[in-house]
This record gives C-alpha cells, sequence and structure tokens, in this order.
C-alpha cells in the first residue's frame, strides 16, 4: 500500500515535470536556448569533404575600387555576364537588384539576357516595410528567370531556415537558390516530382517535406510559403570564391566557371544592407553576404539530391514530448535512488551530457533534437524525487523515533507502577510494622513503649498550648486471684475485654489508651481537664460493673472491678513528666488503699 502510494507520488512527479516543461516549451520560453544550442552543434561541426559545383563571383571594396561605381552600369554587368557565359557556366545566377536601367548600356545588358541562357535574375517579394519591396528585371520575368532573394531571419537576426520559395497571390515563386539547383539538376536529368496540396517533394535522393511549425526548437514559426530546416553546408576552403576584377582580368581559369552554377553578388564591406547572422556568426565580422546564404541553399539541395546528405529536420511533436517524459523519468529514477554523493557526482553529469550528447548526435544525422527541454526535465525530476525521497526518510526516521519514545515511555510507565507497587507494599510493611512495635499483642492497644512516646510528645505539645493533660492509671482488682480462679487464657480474654471497653469509651482522636504493664492501662487525654477525665474514669468503672465478668474469688465483688487514678495537669517546665506519672500511680495507689473499685482524681497544683 505504501509502496504504491511512493509509485503514485513518483508518477506524479515525472508526468508533472513533463507538463510544466512542455508548457514552457510551448509558451517559448525556451525557444533562444534551444537556436544558440543548434548555433553551437553547426560551429562544432567539422567542415565536410564534399566539392560542391558552384562558384561565387563576389564583388568586394576592392572591385568596387575597381569598377569606378557602384550599383555597376548595366554595361558592367553585361560584360560580366558575358566573360562568363564564355566559360560555359551551368547557370548564373545574378543577385544584384536590375529592375531599373542603370545607363550606360542598358540595351548591352538586355542582349546578355537575350542570348545567354540560364541568368537568374533577383527580385525582392517581402519587404521589411510596405514598398520595399524591388521588382526582378522586366526581361528576366517575361522569361520566367527569376528567383526571390528573401531570407527567413529568427527573432534573434539569424537565419536557419531555407526559404525554397514563396506563395504569391496563390503562385508559387522559387527563391534564388531553389531555381539555379533545379536548373542545375535539371541538366542532369533530375526533376522535382510529387509536392501537391501539401505532400512532400521528391528530388533526387532528397525529399521536402513542409516544414512544421513547431519543428525542433521552434515553437509556433511562421512556415508559409516552403520553407526547410537549413543545414548549411560548410566544405574545407568554403565554396570556392573568386572577385570581380579577376574574373574581368582572366585571372580565373575556364575550368572554375564551367558546369558550375556560378552566383554573382556583393559582399563590400561598405555595403552593409546585404550581410546576415547565421549560426557560425558571433560578431558583425562572421556575418555571411547574401550571395553566400543563396549559394549555401543551392548547396544543400543539390547534395542531398545528388549524394543523400540529409537536410536538417525535427523530430514529431509527439515524439518530442515522448522524449521529454523519458528523460523526466529518468531525473525522478535517479533523484530517487541516487544518495550517495560520489554516484551522484558520477551519473547526474552523466545524465546532462547524455542529453546533450543525443542532441549532437541526432544534428549530425540531420534531426534537430531539443536538449534544453528534456535537460531541464531531467534536471528538475531529479531535484523533485530527491527532495520527495529526503522527506520520506526523515518522515520514516521521525516515525522510528516515535516508536522508540513510545517505547521508552511505556518502559518507563510500567518501571514506575512496579516502583509504585513495590513502595505501597514497602509502606505497607512499613505501618504494619510500627502498629506492631507500638501495639500490645494481647489486647491490641498501645503498648508501654509508645504511651512513652506519645505522652511525651503531649506533654510538650500541651506545655506549648498551655492546656490540660489529663492521665489515667487503672488495675484490675485482684487479678491474680482471677488467675489463679479461672486459668491464664480466661485471664488474657479478660484483659482483652477490658481493654476494649477502654478503647471505647476513650473516643476523641487524640486520647490514647495503652497497656501500662501486666493487668495495669493508662490512658492519655489531651486536651482534657480533671473533671472530663474523672468522668471518663467513672464512665469505665460503670462499664466494666456493667460487663458482670465473674470474680468469685475477688474480696471486692463478685465481678471483675477497676481502681482508677486520676490526674490532671497544665505542663509546666519545672515539673517533670516523670513526677506527673507518679502523681498518677500515686492516685491509683490511694485508690486501692482507700478498698479498690473507686476513683481518686488528685488535681496538680497549678504554680
Ligand atoms: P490488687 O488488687 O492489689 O491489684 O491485686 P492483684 O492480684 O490484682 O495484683 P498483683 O500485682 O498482685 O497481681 C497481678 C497479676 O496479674 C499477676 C499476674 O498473674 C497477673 N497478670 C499479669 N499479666 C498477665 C497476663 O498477661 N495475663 C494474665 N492472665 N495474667 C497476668
Ligand atoms: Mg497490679
Ligand atoms: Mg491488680
Amino acid at each position: 500500500m505504501k509502496r504504491l502510494a511512493r509509485w503514485r507520488s513518483l508518477g506524479a512527479i515525472t508526468i508533472g515535470v513533463t507538463t510544466a516543461v512542455i508548457g514552457l516549451q510551448v509558451s517559448g520560453a525556451l525557444q533562444l536556448l534551444e537556436w544558440e544550442i543548434l548555433n553551437q552543434w553547426f560551429r562544432w561541426r567539422l567542415p565536410e569533404s564534399r566539392t560542391v559545383p558552384i562558384v561565387l563571383v563576389t564583388i568586394n571594396d576592392a572591385d568596387l575600387q575597381w569598377a569606378g561605381r557602384w550599383p555597376l552600369s548595366d554595361q558592367q554587368v553585361a560584360a560580366l555576364l558575358q566573360r562568363l557565359h564564355r566559360d560555359r557556366p551551368a547557370a548564373i545566377g545574378l543577385d544584384l537588384y536590375r529592375d531599373l536601367p542603370i545607363q550606360p548600356g542598358h540595351t548591352e545588358l538586355l542582349t546578355a539576357f537575350r542570348t545567354i541562357p540560364n541568368v537568374i535574375g533577383i527580385s525582392k517579394a517581402v519587404g521589411a516595410t510596405a514598398g520595399s519591396t524591388v521588382l526582378p528585371p522586366p526581361m528576366l520575368r517575361d522569361r520566367n528567370q527569376v528567383g526571390v532573394n528573401d531570407l527567413l531571419l529568427d527573432a534573434d537576426g539569424k537565419v536557419r531556415r531555407n526559404l525554397l520559395a514563396i506563395d504569391q497571390h496563390g503562385q508559387d515563386k522559387l527563391a534564388l537558390g531553389t531555381k539555379l539547383a533545379l536548373i542545375y539538376l535539371s541538366q542532369r536529368g533530375i526533376i522535382a516530382q510529387g509536392g501537391e496540396a501539401g505532400s512532400c517533394t521528391q528530388l533526387g535522393k532528397a525529399q521536402f517535406c513542409r516544414l512544421d511549425p513547431n519543428a525542433g526548437g521552434y515553437v509556433r514559426a511562421d512556415t508559409s510559403g516552403n520553407q526547410t530546416l537549413s543545414n548549411f553546408l560548410r566544405i574545407p576552403g568554403g565554396i570556392p570564391t573568386v572577385s570581380l576584377k579577376q574574373v574581368m582580368t582572366n585571372q580565373v581559369p575556364a575550368s572554375t566557371i564551367q558546369d558550375k552554377i556560378v552566383f554573382v553578388g556583393a559582399k563590400a564591406d561598405s555595403l552593409w544592407g546585404d550581410r546576415f547572422y547565421t549560426p557560425y556568426s558571433t560578431d558583425s565580422d562572421t556575418t555571411w553576404a547574401g550571395v553566400e546564404i543563396h549559394a549555401n541553399v543551392t548547396a544543400q539541395i543539390i547534395t542531398s539530391a545528388l549524394d543523400g546528405r540529409p537536410l536538417l529536420q525535427g523530430i514529431p511533436e509527439c515524439w518530442e514530448w515522448g522524449y521529454i517524459l523519458f528523460w523526466a523519468g529518468v531525473g525522478t529514477a535517479l533523484g530517487w535512488s541516487l544518495h550517495s554523493l560520489r554516484w551522484t557526482i558520477l551519473l547526474c553529469p552523466t545524465a546532462i551530457v547524455s542529453v546533450f550528447a543525443i542532441a549532437y548526435s541526432g544534428f549530425l544525422l540531420g534531426w534537430w533534437v531539443v536538449a534544453v527541454s528534456p535537460a531541464l526535465a531531467l534536471l528538475s525530476a531529479m531535484l523533485l524525487s530527491h527532495v520527495f525521497w529526503a522527506w520520506q526518510a526523515l518522515k520514516q526516521a521521525n516515525q522510528i523515533l516515535e516508536l522508540k519514545v513510545q517505547e521508552r515511555t511505556q518502559e518507563l510507565v510500567e518501571k514506575n507502577l512496579a516502583l509504585e507497587q513495590a513502595r505501597q507494599v514497602a509502606e505497607s510493611a512499613n505501618q504494619l510494622l510500627e502498629h506492631l512495635a507500638r501495639t500490645d499483642e494481647l489486647t491490641q492497644v498501645a503498648n508501654r513503649r509508645f504511651f512513652n512516646e506519645y505522652l511525651n510528645q503531649e506533654w510538650y505539645r500541651m506545655m506549648r498550648e498551655q492546656l490540660p493533660l489529663s492521665l489515667i492509671l487503672l488495675d484490675i482488682d485482684c487479678f491474680k486471684l482471677y488467675n489463679d480462679t479461672y486459668g491464664h487464657p480466661a485471664g488474657d480474654r479478660c484483659l482483652s475485654q477490658v481493654a476494649s471497653t477502654l478503647q471505647l469509651t476513650a473516643k476523641r482522636p487524640a486520647d490514647r489508651v495503652a497497656r501500662y504493664g501486666g493487668e495495669e492501662f493508662a490512658i492519655i487525654l489531651p486536651n482534657t481537664p480533671l473533671a472530663g477525665a474523672t468522668q471518663l474514669a467513672n464512665e469505665i468503672r460503670s462499664k466494666i460493673h456493667h460487663l458482670q465478668i465473674p470474680h468469685e474469688s475477688s474480696y471486692v465483688s463478685s465481678h471483675v472491678t477497676l481502681s482508677l487514678g486520676v490526674v490532671c495537669i497544665v505542663p509546666l517546665p519545672d515539673v517533670s513528666l516523670g513526677q506527673f506519672i507518679s502523681k498518677a500511680d500515686e492516685a491509683l495507689y490511694q485508690a486501692k488503699m482507700q478498698g479498690r473499685d473507686r476513683v481518686v482524681a488528685v488535681e496538680l497544683p497549678v504554680r
């Protein structure tokens, strides 16, 4: 049950993280990072050893100096075209605007357009602002020898997509690079097939499909027209490039131009407008001229059609989500199971590096696999599940601790209980001992020892409080004879009977009956004046009478009688307790002398 709950929580972490990361991805927040990583992949890839049938004729600042003007006159352009034509190129892409005549030499240019096959001019179909479109050279337009030179820039200003064609007023207008590639391929018998109603176009070994707006790291990209992800081709030494001046001064061998696609375009630093950032650009010095990008597009199309070099593709969106889910799962598993620092240090970077290694390997194979979202999913799932693990571990430790505390508490309670019981047993044993120590065994009244203790205590208490303390000493008359007549066991019973009568009569809590010795008893009466004590003594005497315990050998009566001596004093420091007891003894003696069976009370003088 616990296990199931744990699996459910880990599953929730995986799904939750996946959903959050996909949400983040769909929101476009990760797009810039994915682009930046793709840039890095491009820069890391080694140049490919391929030959491309392309030559760039660039017009740089030195060429402008040589030509003496900009824009070049129609005459200069016509001369360049004628010069190139002499070396029989496969096609010429003229990446120079010629929508208006630039005299002198417009007629010559028209002648060149008319007589030289496969010269492709340019137009700018989509302007950055309204009215910034540029028309094609009218004659080339009439001959259908025009390509658009628009480029697609991402939000960070970089070119990552090839615009193969644009859709203008329901009409497909090929881009300059596409147009030239198709001419070159058709000369080799390769013709585009399919491509109707959104289906893919087959071109030799290459297949061009409509770009998904969310391909690779893109989020809702504008994929209007016909686009592909750009898989820039870098070859050792770059695409062969010659300058205008070199061509015009016959410094370029005919073999350089023959059967090649020749791109003519400006690359002068002073002509800033036609420079673009690509994944390879890190600053303005590493930007590409527009003509270089067009030539690269042509190179990409031709190499993929002829050699099967892959174009860059994104994986389908649902696969991508599955891929993110996978890494969230890996992160959850790692975060849950990695508890030692050594393994964490080893496996976490391995997992992260794997994400990027897969992305880079995919890139080398022509797939743009996202890296930021899976890495993010991996890391956050790892962190969350690790926190979850720590929390669970803490909870478990707490439970164990609580259990231990409970056990210990229980132990303590039990021990305490046992102690308490032992204490109670000891206490009752003590009480019993104390009782035994202070009780006369036969009569169950206080014994002589306790009598002494109690009398001593009350003596001083009454002295402190200046209250009267009375003492009755009493003796069973002719008890020796009783024993002689009825036997010792009967004597013992008689003693017990007398003792309980005494006990029942002296009822106040502080009153204490004690066996003084043999058949003599004493009653200590704190806070009792002589009159009260005498009354109590008489009461005792009469109660014993009423008991009518037969005593046939007594010479006082036919039943058991008592003689009692009563004394009372408010104790003073100069009278000793011994004197007080002696006075009681004296009173008892007088009772005996006066004939027994009577009470003699003596008030001790107060000084
Ligand atoms: P008197 O009238 O002068 O008090 O004479 P008496 O015989 O009562 O006094 P005496 O002191 O001569 O004798 C006391 C007797 O009490 C002696 C003894 O046999 C008896 N006696 C003392 N202690 C016990 C006892 O624990 N049990 C029994 N059965 N008799 C006892
Ligand atoms: Mg006696
Ligand atoms: Mg006696």
